[in-house]
């Protein structure tokens, strides 16, 4: 077995893993327990046919992140999806969701993570989503969308598991996020506890905040607001003059150390991004670990490196994990090297680019 082959069963086994902790951790909560125990079944299995679809040659990621639209009723600053992601390109209808969530699941791709602009303010959404109660969708939302009925319609899909934006205490959420959103966040996660749904939270470490968001009494507070998924994801300066934002190296440094600190100490799973990957030798972009596809689908390395080759609208899921950019990436991963704890596809940019205008020129 190559080292790389190495590294992704081993990525597999922590996927596999992440639900048996999940499971002991959700044992006092029988519904959640048994939403867990099932998604790990079908992990299992989407596992195996991503095995059978390798030895045929075609590597397929466990992960996908499927940005559902553009649109947003917040207007954050510096939001990366705003500053990467502008197109005046048609979204993908319903009907195109259904088909390339069928055919990841075919694939194997087990975990989508729905993304936007708002994942919510497509009220087609969850319609789409009740056709594959064998995907795992983490959806990532700011969460000013949910509401009774939203919370009504997640109860009878509990394969979808609400990951909801702070930024830290009211003042830093209400600061990037607009007034009162800190509160409306709150809400929302106690109507979804109400409802002994599984939820999380997502929080972009910056310089800022970073204090705040790492003290064990702010994860307590989640914690006790039956909050039971962490990802921590550090601040990436897709908007030109917030670099003063992103994590000092020092910061940076730590990150791995606390995650690792409240895994242990809380009834929570807990996720840095990026930083978790060095195990697996490195960025898992470009269809190592996961893809990103836009909201117009086309297929990208990750959501900080927009930059495609491959577009659903015109070839499949399977044809676009083998393209040119995609595959040259992957060949390159081990020199793409970041030093400073953050995204190393956003750091070497200008390669991606040029990467990308030499297959484009080989095309024409
Ligand atoms: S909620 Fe998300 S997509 Fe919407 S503006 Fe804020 S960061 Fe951007």
């Amino acid at each position: 077995m190559t080292r790389e082959e190495d590294h992704l069963k081993a990525f597999d086994a922590s996927i596999l893993g992440m639900f048996a902790t999940m499971g002991r951790k959700a044992a006092a909560r029988p519904r959640v327990m048994r939403a867990v125990m099932r998604a790990y079944r079908h992990q299992r299995g989407a596992a195996r046919r991503r095995r059978r679809w390798g030895r045929r040659g075609v590597h397929v990621p466990a992960f996908a992140i499927l940005s559902v639209t553009r649109r947003c009723n917040l207007s954050c600053t510096g939001c990366y999806a705003g500053a990467l992601h502008r197109s005046d390109e048609p979204e993908m209808s319903a009907e195109k969701l259904r088909d390339l969530l069928g055919e990841m699941h075919s694939l194997g791709v087990s975990i989508v993570l729905l993304a936007g602009g708002e994942p919510l303010a497509r009220r087609d959404l969850l319609e789409v989503t009740e056709g594959f109660p064998r995907i795992l969708f983490p959806l990532f939302t700011n969460g000013t969308l949910i509401d009774d009925e939203v919370v009504e319609r997640l109860s009878r899909q509990r394969n979808i598991v609400p990951i909801l934006s702070l930024e830290g205490d009211p003042f830093q959420t209400d600061g990037r996020r607009g007034a009162g959103v800190h509160e409306k966040v709150l809400a929302a996660m106690d109507r979804l506890a109400a409802a002994e749904l599984l939820f999380g939270t997502s929080i972009t470490l910056t310089r800022e905040n970073f204090d705040t968001v790492t003290r064990e009494e702010y994860v307590r507070g989640l914690i006790e607001r039956m909050c039971r998924v962490f990802f921590y994801i550090s601040y990436v300066p897709a908007h030109g003059g917030t670099e003063d934002l992103v994590l000092t190296e020092p910061q940076a440094k730590t990150v791995a150390g606390i995650v690792e600190r409240f895994r242990e100490r809380f009834a929570g799973w807990f996720l840095a991004f990026p930083g978790g990957e060095e195990e697996f030798g490195g960025c898992l972009a470009a269809g190592r670990g996961f893809v990103h596809i836009n909201a117009q689908g086309q297929v990208e390395p990750c959501p900080f490196s927009p930059f495609s080759d491959a577009s659903l609208q015109e070839m499949s899921v399977r044809a676009a994990l083998s393209s040119p950019l995609l595959r040259v990436i992957r060949e390159h991963g081990g020199e793409l090297q970041e030093t400073a704890g953050g995204c190393t596809l956003w750091e070497n940019r200008e390669w991606v680019a040029a990467r990308l205008a030499e297959t484009n020129a080989r095309v024409e």
